[in-house]
């Protein structure tokens, strides 16, 4: 089982990008993000539950979000592994993921870091926000965001970096020469 975890802040790109290397991967795109508005849409109880986190831009706690992707990588389509987008973002979530890779017998093979630069990011969030009109893509949310990822997603690169995992890939590109870029260090890991 191979695992492939995207790193970078809100609007870099990360969604786009793991639905992209699915294909070529082989390997579904776990997105927690999507998880939860998938559950927040069908107004299930976890739905319920994230929609008072993810309204203000601060992360759902992470018993509950590390107990849906265990349950994610449960599922048959994720046997080899994933594409994991947005997860883990603290880290307790690493730990915990550690924890579950050791017991599935997976390991993590790449870390890639999307670097986009903060105006920049805004600037995509606010554009997003008009084309999908995502309930968190307003201005306080935006910024709540941004300072979540700097407090307690960035300091995963630290993590990673220790087991030798992270590789830099430059966001401020084409979709298409980030998703070559991507590939290029996926393909060497
Ligand atoms: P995203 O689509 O990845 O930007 O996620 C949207 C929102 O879902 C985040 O702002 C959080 O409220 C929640 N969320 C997504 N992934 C996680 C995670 N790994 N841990 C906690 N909350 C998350």
């Amino acid at each position: 089982m191979k695992f492939v975890i995207l790193i970078g802040p809100p609007g870099a790109g990360k969604g786009t990008q793991a639905k992209m290397l699915e294909q070529s991967l082989g390997l579904p795109q776990v997105s927690t993000g999507d998880l939860f508005r998938y559950n927040l849409k069908n107004e299930t109880p976890l739905g319920k539950l994230a929609r008072t986190f993810m309204d203000k831009g601060e992360l759902v706690p992470d018993e509950v979000t590390v107990a849906m992707v265990k349950d994610r990588l449960a599922q048959a389509d994720a046997a080899d592994g994933a594409i994991l987008d947005g997860f883990p973002r603290t880290q307790a979530q690493a730990d915990a993921l550690d924890q579950l890779l050791s017991q599935l017998g997976g390991r993590i093979t790449v870390v890639p870091n999307i670097i986009v630069d903060g105006e920049e990011l805004i600037q995509r969030l606010l554009k997003r926000a008009q084309i999908e009109g995502r309930a968190d893509d307003n201005e306080d949310a935006i910024r709540t965001r941004m300072r979540v990822y700097q407090e307690q997603t960035k300091p995963l690169l630290d993590y990673y970096q220790q087991h030798g995992l992270v590789v830099d890939v430059n966001g401020q590109q084409s979709i298409e020469d980030v998703q070559q870029d991507l590939q290029r260090v996926i393909g060497q890991a």
